[in-house]
């Protein structure tokens, strides 16, 4: 089906699953200001990737201090299919102005991407698990941000994977998704 967004919303795939499985250039973790990947999917992308993602973040906050809400850092890999890890920092629901923020971390991520030259990237629900940050509100945030990239930029970015955990967050994922087309 055509729409105004042209060919952008199809560059963007709804998928259930479990990202440290994507056979992807990068995949975002959903991490914390101080990169302590402890849990949620940032303990699972350790676990599958190695220890070796928490010592190179490590050494990123000894660099730079705390990683700001909204902000996205880069690490290699190792185990993972995938090349990179992106980290960004979404917001706490209840810090206030959460959608803004997460717009940021989302579309920090997506540039930090293209700075590297990357062809496709998988995000988690970023901020929707122990950060609480609405579902439904995530949904519409993460995929809005994506298209609003993808048609705003002149990207190496050929595709954006939404890879959710769960059939709640797949559900609210794929109904957003559906009326866009
Ligand atoms: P946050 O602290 O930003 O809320 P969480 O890791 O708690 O981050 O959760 C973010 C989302 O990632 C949640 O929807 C959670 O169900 C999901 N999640 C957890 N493990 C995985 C995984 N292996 N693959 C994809 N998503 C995952």
């Amino acid at each position: 089906m055509t729409n105004h967004f042209g060919s952008v919303v199809e560059r963007v795939v709804i998928k259930k699953g479990d990202i440290t499985k994507e056979n992807v250039d990068a995949i975002v973790n959903a991490a914390n200001s101080h990169l302590r990947h402890g849990g949620g999917v940032a303990l699972a992308i350790v676990k599958a990737g190695g220890i070796e993602i928490q010592k190179e973040s490590d050494e990123i906050i000894k660099k730079i201090g705390m990683v700001p809400t909204g902000h996205a850092v880069i690490t290699n890999a190792y185990r993972l299919p995938c090349k990179f890890v992106i980290h960004t920092v979404g917001p706490i629901y209840g810090e206030g102005n959460e959608d803004e923020k997460l717009h940021k971390a989302i579309y920090n991520s997506l540039y930090l991407a293209h700075l590297y030259n990357l062809k496709s990237i998988a995000f988690p629900a970023v901020s929707s698990g122990i950060f609480g940050f609405p579902k439904d509100r995530c949904a519409k945030v993460l995929i809005d941000t994506a298209i609003e990239f993808l048609e705003s930029f002149q990207t190496s970015i050929e595709k954006v994977v939404f890879c959710l955990f769960d059939d709640e967050t797949y559900g609210y994922f794929e109904e957003y998704y559906k009326n866009l087309l």
